[in-house]
């Protein structure tokens, strides 16, 4: 048996770690104060209305004006900007638009070296961006490593180093002593590191960036403002929220996990909850203890598995491998705490991390991804093209929110882009069945997938049917 998870309830010590823990994002809570955008409180006319201020809805803001100065562009979002998954996430920045290139190679073969040339293009713009922008988010190019736990795990490096070699990427494989000589865990048997097309950033602070950034151009922010309403109208669209009404002639929804405004959406979408734990800085004695000199992303390779990397400061975090779905897929905040999950992550911290016993936990948190079958950003348009959107990043958003709100803003403004003519822009993923039939699907496919890693990998009949119909589950 190598299943590297016990299989024991957590230990009181582990419960212990986290209970001091405050229940929000590190990301979010430790920004610098600042006052909220009043909440929209009138009837008002604008260009272009964009329903969400996460990475997606501002980075759109902020090109739509950079386009065109002259178009009036407003934001609603329903809370703060960046307290969706923008502000909840681990910071792993990618240069896969297809949530990996396996992925993308199993559902649009054809289009994959255009793909990768695009996200790596994505990936170098944000980075210029940043700079252009005077975004500090705490950017560090630093690589990943891909760990593998399991033996069946180390079989499988070689050709997807090599993969990532044929698609532009510097990659390595190394072996349990040279992993360990880059971050010291028992568990790692191995690793393949991607040097390339992957860095880390600060979430909150990129999305607190990216929302005066688009403010400094002239953007118009209502914040607490959820539009709860979306009808055809004179002028184009009207959105009404509980203060006012926006009439504007395009929209751009970028709403994400939350329940969308056109019902045809809904049966795209997923929401999955995805929980974390930070930890507080570590100190000199327990940092010299990890090693981790190069500050890779770190991820380990079974169906459910963790991210964890470190901050600026020198905290670890700790999140992933527990993926929530609930019946009817609610999303709100009493759903961010959810105890079984931080038990579980606090055991596996301290099972891959044995020599930072006695460290706590500062925070604990959840956030909802906006999971599609086909794990990776669809498009459309409604209303005679006046509506488009852009949704269903399925975990992999921090650098592919970029290019979905540059292409949701082409296809909104009619622009042929580098991308509006590609079939993963065009088609949009196999939906959902709708519940009770969702969540009977979605819990059984869960659970086979744990089934796989505790079986060494071998995914069995369900799993083999889903891949063969190009359906599948990840968060
Ligand atoms: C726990 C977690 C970890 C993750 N880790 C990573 C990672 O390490 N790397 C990575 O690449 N990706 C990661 N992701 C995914 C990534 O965070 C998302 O893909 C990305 O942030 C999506 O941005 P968005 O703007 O589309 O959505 P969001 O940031 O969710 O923004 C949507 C916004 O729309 C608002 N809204 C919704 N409905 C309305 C309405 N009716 N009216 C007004 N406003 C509305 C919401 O309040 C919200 O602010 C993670 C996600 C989670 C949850």
């Amino acid at each position: 048996m190598t299943y590297p998870w016990p299989t024991d309830p957590p230990s009181p010590a582990q419960r212990h770690a986290y209970a001091d823990a405050v229940a929000r994002p590190f990301w979010v809570d430790t920004l610098p104060q600042r006052d909220t955008h009043p909440p929209l409180g009138e009837t008002t006319e604008a260009d272009l209305c964009i329903v969400g201020g996460g990475y997606t809805g501002l980075w759109a803001a902020l090109y739509a004006k950079e386009r065109d100065p002259a178009r009036d562009v407003v934001v609603l979002e329903a809370t703060r900007c960046g307290n969706g998954a923008s502000g909840r996430n681990g910071g792993f920045m990618q240069s896969s638009l297809t949530h990996g290139i396996a992925n993308g190679l199993a559902r649009f073969p054809e289009e994959m070296d255009q793909l990768e040339r695009l996200g790596f293009q994505n990936f170098d713009a944000l980075a210029r961006d940043l700079e252009r922008l005077g975004i500090d988010a705490e950017y560090e190019p630093t690589g990943d490593l891909l760990l593998a736990l399991e033996p069946h795990e180390v079989d499988e490096l070689e050709s997807d180093a090599e993969l990532a070699r044929r698609f532009g990427h510097r990659a390595d494989v190394l072996d349990a002593e040279q992993t360990r000589a880059q971050v010291s865990s028992p568990l790692f048997l191995a690793s393949l590191w991607t040097h390339t097309g992957s860095a880390l950033v600060h979430p909150g602070k990129l999305g607190d960036g990216l929302r005066a950034a688009a403010v400094r151009a002239g953007v118009r922010v209502y914040e607490y403002s959820p539009a709860r309403e979306l009808k055809r109208s004179r002028t184009g669209v009207s959105l009404s929220t509980e203060g006012g009404v926006v009439q504007a002639r395009l929209v751009l929804l970028a709403t994400s996990a939350y329940p969308p405004l056109l019902r045809a959406i809904r049966r795209y979408i997923a929401p999955v909850y995805d929980y974390a734990l930070m930890t507080e800085p570590l100190g000199a004695a327990q940092r010299e203890a990890i090693g981790w000199r190069g500050r890779q992303g770190l991820g380990d390779m079974a169906n459910q598995f963790h991210y964890y990397r470190l901050t600026a400061d020198d905290r670890i975090l700790w999140g992933g491998y527990d993926a929530v779905y609930r019946y009817g897929g609610p999303v709100g905040p009493a759903l961010d705490d959810h105890e079984p999950s931080f038990a579980m992550l606090s055991q596996h911290f301290f099972t891959t991390f044995p020599q930072l016993e006695g460290i706590r936990f500062s925070h604990k948190w959840g956030g909802a991804i906006d999971t599609c079958s086909r794990f990776s950003v669809f498009f459309g348009k409604a209303l005679d093209g006046r509506v488009a959107y852009a949704l269903g990043y399925t975990g992999l958003g921090v650098g592919a929110t970029r290019f979905g709100a540059r292409v949701g803003l082409d296809l909104l403004d009619g622009r042929p882009g580098d991308a509006t003519g590609l079939s993963m822009v065009r088609h949009r993923p196999l939906p959902f069945p709708p519940e009770p039939l969702r969540s009977g699907v979605i819990q059984l496919t869960r659970n086979r997938l744990a089934a796989a890693d505790r079986a060494g990998g071998r995914r069995g009949l369900w799993l083999t049917a889903l891949d063969r119909l190009g359906l599948g589950f990840d968060s």
